[in-house]
């Protein structure tokens, strides 16, 4: 049943909207923050697996780095050749459990990403046998994309043959930035020289797609340092790139070294969202297409699978210490002490930590965040999987958002300008938000979802998600 909704909290005025539209962005619309925890997490996992059907991903948690990067707050150990060793043996044994389970072998999985912490820290042996282990066990798609992170410094030819040897299609390098002042800064030891040459390297292998994150904002860095950056993805033939925002993790050392004083400030939204601009624009000019708000590929090898499925809250089984994952619309994270989550693993067990009920109209939720992701909406679609009415409902709202430039409508067609793919993440909260009061009369949040300026709320996120890159497990930051 259609309930009326009140606007008044979600309108922007025009002088709001001259500086910037919220108070700060919202990292992880997708992410309910009214979790209910479910009993019998283990017994509710299993029945999930079961009875869920339709595509599915799997992700695997390395949570081991060479060092803490300056900007990280999801540091958790420190890389050993032991005890990734044992840890290894442990997610064999965890991926051979699951693949036990009912439901699970009939079901092809589009898209694995191995991600950390830094899997590129781990052997050479171990990450031939990770990745020979998802292949063998698990029913993967004959063309599923296999992704591996890493970071320049240790990733060396040995353990690249092993990846490439045993299936990986795609690895996924954090960069941040190449600058080499700005790297060693960040606690990153490779040269601008050294990782430009790893990442040409790789690409000349011709034997996978080459990705790179890149952060904007970062203290220091300056339009014209940025500008060379993203100009260096081209240059070095990459086929995608991430350009992410910088968060600022209260406890990070980024954030210490700046409150101390020494470091200068990041970038504030209003110069954040200018180097974005820039970026775009720079790739752009050099024909790369915008896959989704913070990707970006350049040839037809990078599919950013499972990027994508996951905002749009597809199936994903986990598994590592501190992994997170989902099914049927119920977030779980796995238990992230390693020798909880290994003694757990030995015991037989499923190491689930924590299980999160559905957010409520979780299929319309996806629908939503897909669109802004790729920067439209069609409203007709929307309204048939809200509910009819819905869009009719927020004519008021979509031309406030157009008066103050976020976005432009054009028949059954909402499109983001440059301003509103920046705050695309806020604009998903808002209309979750709606989608709620409209749909079953819930009350909004005492306050719109990412503020308004000047009152000085602050971003609050559970802890399933990195920070930058919003994907579903506890801890995938950047390498
Ligand atoms: S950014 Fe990656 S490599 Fe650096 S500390 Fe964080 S998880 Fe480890």
């Amino acid at each position: 049943m259609a309930h009326p909704i009140d606007f008044s909290r979600h309108f922007i005025s025009l002088r709001e909207a001259s500086g910037q539209p919220f108070a700060h962005r919202v990292l992880h619309p997708w992410m309910d923050r009214r979790p209910v925890p479910l009993a019998d997490p283990g017994g509710r996992y299993a029945r999930l697996l079961a009875e869920s059907a339709g595509p599915r991903l799997a992700y695997v948690h390395i949570p081991f780095c060479a060092n803490h990067c300056l900007f990280c707050g999801f540091y958790r150990n420190k890389s050993n050749d032991a005890a990734m060793e044992t840890y290894v043996d442990h997610v064999v044994h965890e991926i051979a459990q699951d693949a036990a389970r009912p439901g699970v072998a009939d079901r092809p999985i589009a898209a694995v990403f191995l991600g950390g912490g830094t899997p590129s820290a781990l052997s050479a042996d171990d990450l031939h046998r990770l990745l020979s282990a998802l292949r063998h066990h698990l029913p993967l798609a004959p063309d599923c994309e296999i992704t591996v992170e890493g970071r320049v410094a240790g990733f060396d030819a040995e353990k690249i043959d092993a990846c490439l040897s045993a299936g990986a299609n795609r690895f996924s390098l954090g960069i941040q930035s190449f600058d080499t002042s700005m790297r060693r800064r960040m606690g990153r030891k490779a040269s601008e020289t050294e990782a430009t040459e790893f990442l040409a390297g790789l690409v000349a292998r011709e034997r996978a797609a080459i990705v790179c994150d890149l952060i904007y904002g970062l203290p220091g860095q300056t339009d014209d340092i940025w500008a060379r950056d993203v100009s260096l993805c081209d240059d070095i033939g990459l086929d995608g790139v991430d350009l992410y925002c910088l968060t600022l993790q209260p406890d990070s050392p980024l954030a210490l070294s700046i409150a101390k004083g020494s470091l200068p400030p990041s970038a504030n939204d209003g110069i954040a969202e200018l180097r974005y601009r820039l970026g775009d624009a720079t790739l752009a000019a050099r024909g790369w297409t915008r896959l989704s708000q913070a990707h970006w590929g350049r040839t037809a090898k990078e599919r950013n699978i499972y990027n994508r499925a996951t905002k749009r809250g597809i199936d994903c089984l986990a598994f590592g210490a501190g992994a997170g994952g989902m099914l049927q619309g119920h977030r779980f994270m796995l238990d992230a002490d390693i020798g909880a989550y290994q003694a757990r693993i030995d015991a037989g067990e499923k190491p689930i930590m924590a299980m999160l009920a559905p957010s409520p109209h979780h299929a319309a939720r996806g629908f939503v965040m897909d669109a802004l992701e790729h920067g439209e909406i069609d409203l007709a679609a929307l309204d048939a999987c809200v509910e009819p009415g819905f869009v009719a409902a927020l004519h008021p709202l979509f031309r406030n958002w157009s008066d103050v430039g976020l976005v432009s409508q054009s028949g059954t067609k909402l499109t983001l300008t440059p301003h509103g793919r920046y705050w695309h993440n806020n604009l998903a909260a808002v209309l979750f938000q709606l989608i709620g009061a409209y749909v079953d009369g819930a009350s909004p949040l005492p306050e719109m979802p990412g503020g308004r300026p000047g009152l000085g709320s602050h971003p609050r996120d559970l802890p399933l998600t990195h920070p930058n890159t919003g994907h579903p497990h506890a801890a995938r930051p950047h390498h």
